[in-house]
């Protein structure tokens, strides 16, 4: 089974923020609950916002919990899927049928009793739908059963669409609860009034006994389903509408309804970047050579043709030397592979070392041989550097197998592209290649660079006369 976002455990971050957001609840309904039935002022502004806000935010939520479902395969996010748009789409549609937003009596057709209706239907449908979603706990997940999800998102969402037709055709046949103050009082004391207070209090404790909110969706889960039943108590005990604890109900409603959605936000967020974390772990690790840590042959191949058409493009210089230890054969031979391995990582990290600028790249072409790339390196600074790299591995006086004790050496050929005559990534590393062939064969440990190179560079020659460098 695959981990969702929302198997994971509750932290104990989580925990305080869920518990702070509960305890605020609770506070805030206490000191509402004398002032309820005060009247407010009326703010025509104040029901689209509520109705937009728990449109979207129910939406969003139910569009999330499909992803995970569509992940894991777990029922149980359809389940809560479906439940979600159900308030979602029954949001959207008591702020059409409200009286006084779009028309004097509400679009759709609705009557006076239209939108109460729809609120008795929502706050009694959506933890019923929660409570109903705890069956599909135990239901295996099931990545290629798709359409079992899907089948049961969409009847909620079509018992919502069902129940508010109910509502505005059939509103005749239903017990009248809105007189025409905005008075609800009768809902209050009415069976539709109690049992919407029932499922609330019913859902909130099976969730919580049920579920112990052990994960981080049953712990904000938790915190939604007290939300909307603190919205349901204030409603009941309100009466009224544009009343104190009318308005109070619906930002417990808000509260409930961005519970989930606000940690799935969070999590989303925290979890990308992690994920880019490891990704960029991942890169540079692919991109290392294991034995000695510096950048391997495919990184080498891939990034010396990026720099090579960087270079051609720019017009710039670009240098490549290809170093290649010296008697390394001999060496295992004499000291073993094991001996032979340090010996390779001391070289590298040394080569490493002595390079000086960010651009500058040491990478394994395979072997006991080093490719170094020098972006933006003319002849003379690239056999600078060449003849650095040779020092570096010189002084790091690892005994060689010579009986003369000699420490290891390199041989480099260096090659630099031209800045009129443009040539491939693959013959300037020929080029090198060649070189390094020539300071094999002129004895070893020196450097020598390609005869392109040669010629532009003979006049240099006497500024770093002193080291050891043949043409
Ligand atoms: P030359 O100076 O001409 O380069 O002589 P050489 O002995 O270095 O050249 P040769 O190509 O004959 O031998 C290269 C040796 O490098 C042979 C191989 O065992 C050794 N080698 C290649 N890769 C590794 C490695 O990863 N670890 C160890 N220990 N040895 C390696
Ligand atoms: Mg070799
Ligand atoms: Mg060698």
């Amino acid at each position: 089974m695959q981990t969702t976002l929302l198997h994971l455990p509750s932290t104990p971050r989580h925990r305080a923020m869920a518990a702070s957001a509960a305890a605020l609840l609770v506070l805030a309904a206490v000191l509402v609950w004398p002032h309820a039935r005060n009247a407010g002022p009326v703010i025509p502004a104040f029901l689209p916002v509520f109705a937009t806000w728990v449109t979207v935010t129910e939406g969003l939520t139910a569009l999330l919990l499909w992803t995970q479902y569509a992940v894991s395969g777990r029922l149980l996010f359809a389940a809560l899927s479906g439940a979600y748009a159900f308030t979602s789409v029954i949001a959207a549609i008591q702020l059409l049928v409200f009286p006084g937003i779009f028309s004097p009596t509400g679009l759709l057709g609705a009557g006076p009793q239209t939108a109460i209706w729809i609120w008795v239907f929502w706050h009694g449908g959506f933890p019923a739908l929660v409570t109903a979603s705890l069956i599909s706990r135990r239901v295996p997940s099931d990545v290629a059963r798709r359409a079992r999800g899907r089948a049961i998102a969409v009847s909620a969402v079509a018992v919502a669409v069902g129940l508010c037709a109910l509502a505005t055709v059939g509103q005749a046949h239903l017990p009248p609860f809105v007189a025409q103050s905005g008075s609800y009082s009768q809902l209050s004391s009415s069976p539709a009034g109690l049992i919407v207070e029932a499922i609330c209090l019913a859902a909130l404790g099976l969730h919580v006994s049920t579920t112990r909110v052990r994960s981080l969706m049953d712990l904000w889960l938790g915190v939604a389903l007290l939300a909307a039943l603190i919205d349901a108590t204030l409603t009941l005990s309100a009466t009224a509408r544009y009343s104190v604890g009318w308005y109070a109900a619906r930002g417990a409603s808000m509260v409930s309804s961005t519970a989930v959605l606000g940690m799935l936000i969070y999590e989303t967020t925290g979890l990308y970047r992690s994920l880019s974390d490891t990704h960029r772990r991942l890169v540079e690790t692919s991109a290392r050579d294991g034995l000695t840590g510096v950048f391997n042959r495919a990184y080498f191949d891939e990034r010396f043709a990026r720099e090579f058409s960087s270079a051609c493009a720019s017009g710039e210089r670009l240098c490549v030397l290809l170093i290649d230890v010296d008697h390394f054969k001999p060496y295992n031979d004499t000291f073993g592979h094991l001996a032979g391995d340090e010996c390779l990582k001391r070289v590298a990290s040394a080569l490493t070392s002595a390079l000086r600028r960010q651009s500058d790249f040491v990478a394994r072409y395979g072997g006991e041989e080093f490719v170094v790339v020098l972006p933006a390196c003319g002849p003379a600074a690239g056999l600078r550097v060449a003849q650095s790299l040779r020092n570096a591995v010189e002084k790091l006086a690892n005994r060689s197998a010579s009986p003369s004790g000699a420490p290891v050496t390199v041989s480099i050929g260096l090659a630099c592209t031209l800045p009129d005559q443009p040539e491939s990534a693959t013959a300037l590393l020929g080029l090198a290649d060649a070189a390094l062939y020539r300071a094999k064969a002129r004895g070893r440990n020196r450097v020598v660079d390609a005869p392109e190179v040669a010629a532009r560079a003979t006049a240099l020659k006497n500024t770093v006369g002193r080291e050891r460098f043949s043409h």
